[in-house]
């Protein structure tokens, strides 16, 4: 049984900072808690699942039951010579997962070192950074649907994992309650160091063997030094994807932009870094009152402090209709308007 609380604040739950309201809060650290769920008569306005907050942009008030996800827990399934598989708690901390592996050897998830928010919420988004997406090592995924009551268990494959997307933010986008991640882990570790500027930094570092911490710490060291730290600035990491064109699309615009960056993908598609495109439309650094784009990081809209969700919310929109106009592609956000 829940116990909902009614106008609770939802500032301090959210790294944008937008200072908005739940009708009806309520917390949970076990499955069992979500039995009847849907027959809650707080539910009746809908509900919606909370995790850190860092993927989120309140435009207002939330008249849904918000469900906090405290569900924690790591648990060795099973090894053998090569791999070790993991069943993380969803309400585990997802960096702090990331420096449990660490400390134990177990490589996978060292590039995604100081992402913020859930481990439930990894999958959804299907979070990635220097190279390594979660579905590169996520096993199984396991959910409480919301009008049926049951758990079921998503194998990799049915999660259809693509570049920041899964079924978790399509059919099943706010039909379900994910509880628990199953991870495999590899105990003898393949090392990516090819993204970004990681191998600099680790020869910044002195690094002169890898290792999972040495990679981890070059990460963190790295990503400390981009990234705006929400707990200054409010802000919810990219908020957009970066698109993926068409190659030909690409080309022509290389001939007229000769800077543009792209990374080839297969099926001829090409990555554009949705910054590079923010940036020369002039965005990088606007501010506006308390909110406008990051100055050292076009994808990053930011909160000064007591801006509103809707002014960030269109100010994304402005964005998206200037990229669109200017390189004929239409951004899709990352970040969940709320
Ligand atoms: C500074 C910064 C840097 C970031 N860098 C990256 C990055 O490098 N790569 C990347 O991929 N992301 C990045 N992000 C985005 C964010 O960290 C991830 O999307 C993260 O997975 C969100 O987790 P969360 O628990 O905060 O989710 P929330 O924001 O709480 O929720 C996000 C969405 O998932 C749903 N949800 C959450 N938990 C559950 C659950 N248990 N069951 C069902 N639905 C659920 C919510 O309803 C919502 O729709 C960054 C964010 C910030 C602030």
């Amino acid at each position: 049984m829940l116990q909902v609380q009614p106008h609770y604040a939802l500032a301090g739950l959210n790294t944008f900072g937008m200072q908005v309201y739940a009708a009806r809060y309520a917390t949970f650290d076990r499955e069992e808690e979500l039995a009847g769920l849907q027959q809650e008569p707080a539910a009746a306005a809908g509900i919606l699942v909370l995790g850190g907050g860092s993927n989120m942009l309140f435009t207002g008030d939330v008249p849904q039951l918000v469900v906090h996800n405290r569900i924690k827990g790591i648990v060795k399934l099973r090894e053998d010579g090569q791999h070790v598989w993991l069943q993380v708690g969803a309400g585990e901390i997802w960096h702090e997962l990331v420096l449990y592996a660490v400390a134990a050897g177990y490589a996978g998830i060292e590039n995604l070192s100081l992402i913020p928010g859930t481990v439930g919420a990894a999958p959804i988004q299907n979070i990635g950074a220097y190279g390594v997406e979660a579905k590169d090592v996520i096993e199984a995924v396991r959910y409480y649907d919301i009008a049926s009551g049951a758990f079921t268990v998503l194998g990799n494959e049915d999660c259809r994992f693509a570049y920041r997307d899964s079924i978790f933010k399509r059919e099943l986008k706010n039909k379900v309650i994910i509880t628990a991640v199953t991870f495999r882990l590899n105990k003898i570790p393949v090392f990516n160091t090819s993204y970004g500027n990681i191998q600099q930094e680790l020869d910044a570092m002195g690094v002169t063997e890898l290792s999972i911490r040495a990679i981890s710490d070059a990460v963190i060291r790295i990503r400390s030094s981009k990234l705006p730290d929400p707990r200054e600035i409010g802000n919810a990491g990219s908020f957009f994807k970066n698109p993926e064109v068409d190659t030909d699309l690409y080309l022509a615009l290389k001939a007229q932009y000769p800077t543009i960056p792209g990374y080839a993908l297969p099926g001829h598609i090409t990555k554009i870094p949705a910054g590079w495109l923010i940036e020369q439309c002039g965005w990088k650094g606007y501010r506006k009152d308390n909110y406008g784009v990051h100055k050292l990081q076009a994808l990053v809209l930011v909160n000064y402090g007591g801006a509103s969700g809707q002014d960030i919310a269109d100010l994304s929109l402005t964005i998206m209709n200037s990229v669109a106009e200017r390189f004929g592609i239409q951004l899709e956000r990352e970040v969940q308007i709320i």
